[in-house]
């Protein structure tokens, strides 16, 4: 993982084919769309604890008072996860602790100081679920190309799909244009 300054550092690579596979804000795909950030941030925080809701199910909640997207609760290595996405970073604490609040009156949730937390990012999904493959000799893959389905679910379509750009462009490696059906039929 490229630190923050690595990635503020600009400098220029030659290449016949390109993979984007950059994730949720890439800026090879927002060079070329020419489309502006549609991302979601999410923050989790991991802690001890216990709750009256079943620990083998991920919980989601769609109530925009705890949320500017969606609110979960999951359990992982023994550590409740509670997590809430925004589109409005400054807002994500705020959710968090709303959400904390609605866990501790409705599921009795008592929980400990959170051992870790986690900022991170995820495309935004919107009605129509578009996926972009790219063009030309420029093709995107994982959360790049949008393939995190509406459940939050995202690296086995980026294993695939990354497998699968390799695979199209492998198999018209001296041409100028993928076809991205190709890439299609391989997915
Ligand atoms: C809180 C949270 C929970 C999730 N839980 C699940 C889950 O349980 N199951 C699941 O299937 N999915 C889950 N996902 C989604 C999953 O993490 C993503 O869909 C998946 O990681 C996408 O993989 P990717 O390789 O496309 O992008 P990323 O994993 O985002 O990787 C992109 C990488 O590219 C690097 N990068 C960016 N720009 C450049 C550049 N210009 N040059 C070089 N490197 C660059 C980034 O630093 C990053 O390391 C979750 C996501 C979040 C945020």
């Amino acid at each position: 993982m490229l630190t923050l300054k690595e990635r503020g550092k600009v400098y220029h690579e030659k290449a016949r084919m390109v993979i984007a596979c950059e994730g949720a804000r890439g800026i090879i795909r927002k060079n070329i769309r020419k489309a502006s950030d549609n991302f979601i941030v999410t923050y989790q925080t991991f802690s001890e604890g216990i709750i009256d809701l079943d620990t083998d199910f991920f919980h989601v909640f769609l109530n925009p008072h705890f949320s500017g997207y969606d609110a979960w609760f999951n359990v992982k290595d023994n550590h409740l996860i509670i997590g809430v996405g925004v589109k409005n970073a400054s807002m994500m604490k705020s959710y968090h602790s709303k959400f904390l609040s609605f866990l501790k009156s409705h599921y009795n949730a008592q929980i400990g100081k959170p051992e870790k937390m986690e900022v991170s990012i995820i495309p935004e999904i919107r009605p129509g679920y578009t996926v972009d493959l790219g063009e030309g000799r420029v093709l995107f893959a994982g959360d790049a190309a949008n393939f995190l389905n509406p459940m939050g679910e995202g690296i086995s379509s980026a294993l695939a799909s990354g497998y699968a750009v390799a695979e199209a462009i492998k198999s018209n490696i001296h041409g100028n244009n993928i076809n991205p059906n190709i890439y299609f039929k391989v997915i």
